[in-house]
């Protein structure tokens, strides 16, 4: 079987990290071209600017990964699409519920897969800890997601924009996992958003979820932290507790703890091209509902100003 000939678009942070290399570590993918605006790409692989030029005059792509910030998605899926072009979006998959709809409706119109890639939900202690939570009366879930931003998005202007989500850009990723581990749905009953008086995104949000059997689900997420960083789930069962941390890579049951090594990438990219041989599409709005929801409920306040 030839393979999915497909370029990554948005030759940033997560692009040069994750998915060149998720990409040419599997032999279902040939990297066919790069698009970035001012980056110059990678040696070796023909570049272009925008999208618009490679998809009008090639090289000939079967799929592209979008992997630029989520104000700008949603026109290049839809100019992917409109070609029949298979499309990756990195999380979260567009700026609003509805753009992300009309790319679903879009994809299956034109037969063409869409994947909204949750890269949390591939680290190797999810898989587990759904199984082991799926027969288990859920009492409490605490959520710690605590990291620099300074550290981890340093200069980043959009995510401080509207569209950006602030601390839900990280804070996303957990809610990726809750959605998919926690046997019951979940929804939010209060928030608070903390935005720094000279930014449009928050900087901190202290968050109030149930599941539909009424466990409490609190989640604290803050950019403010120096120091040791926390990425942490505990479930709190009838058989004892659960933790996730790392991000999901380590999990701990009441019998012991399991680490593995990090395959996020590789199994987002094994899934995208089993999606696109059977003709599927993936498009999981859960997360980024929860977020919407933090918004449309959550108090503001106004804190210090953030400079990077
Ligand atoms: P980033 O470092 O700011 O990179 C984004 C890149 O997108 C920029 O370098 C820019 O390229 C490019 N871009 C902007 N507009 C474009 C357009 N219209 N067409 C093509 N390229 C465009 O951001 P990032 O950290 O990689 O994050 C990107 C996305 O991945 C976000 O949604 C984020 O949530 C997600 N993500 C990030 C991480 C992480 O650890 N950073 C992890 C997982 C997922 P130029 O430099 O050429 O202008």
């Amino acid at each position: 079987m030839d393979p999915i000939r497909i370029a990554v678009v948005g030759l940033g942070k997560i692009a040069r990290d994750q998915h060149l290399p998720a990409i040419r570590g599997n032999p279902a993918f040939s990297l066919a071209a790069t698009v970035s605006p001012d980056d110059p790409g990678p040696v070796g692989v023909p570049h272009l600017a925008r999208l618009e030029d490679l998809l009008n005059k090639g090289p000939a792509v079967d799929a592209v990964a979008l992997c630029t910030p989520p104000q700008v998605r949603y026109g290049l899926a839809a100019m992917a699409l409109k070609r029949g072009v298979h499309v990756f979006l990195e999380k979260p998959p567009g700026a609003t519920l509805s753009e992300v709809a009309a790319l679903r409706d879009r994809a299956a119109k034109v037969d063409a897969t869409l994947f909204a890639a949750w890269h949390s939900r591939f680290a190797a202690g999810v898989a587990p800890a759904r199984a082991w939570l799926s027969d288990r009366k859920v009492e409490r879930v605490s959520v710690t997601w605590r990291e620099d931003v300074r550290v981890w998005h340093p200069g980043q202007a959009w995510i401080w924009e509207p569209g950006g989500l602030g601390v839900f850009d990280p804070g996303i990723n957990a809610l990726s996992i809750i959605t998919h581990i926690l046997p019951r749905p979940v929804f939010l009953k209060t928030a608070t958003l903390s935005i720094p008086e000279n930014r449009a995104a928050p900087i901190a949000a202290d968050l109030q979820f149930c599941d539909t059997a009424g466990a409490d689900i609190h989640m604290d997420l803050d950019w403010r932290q120096t120091g040791p960083q926390s990425w942490d789930i505990e479930v709190e069962t009838d058989a004892g507790t659960l933790k996730l941390s790392s991000g999901g890579a380590v999990l701990t049951l009441p019998t012991g703890t399991e680490h593995a090594d990090d395959l996020e990438y590789a199994g987002l990219y094994a899934r995208f091209a089993n999606l696109i041989r059977g003709g599927r599409s993936d498009v999981d709005i859960d997360p980024l509902r929860l977020v919407a929801d933090a918004f449309l409920r959550g108090r503001r306040e106004t804190v210090a100003a953030f400079h990077d």
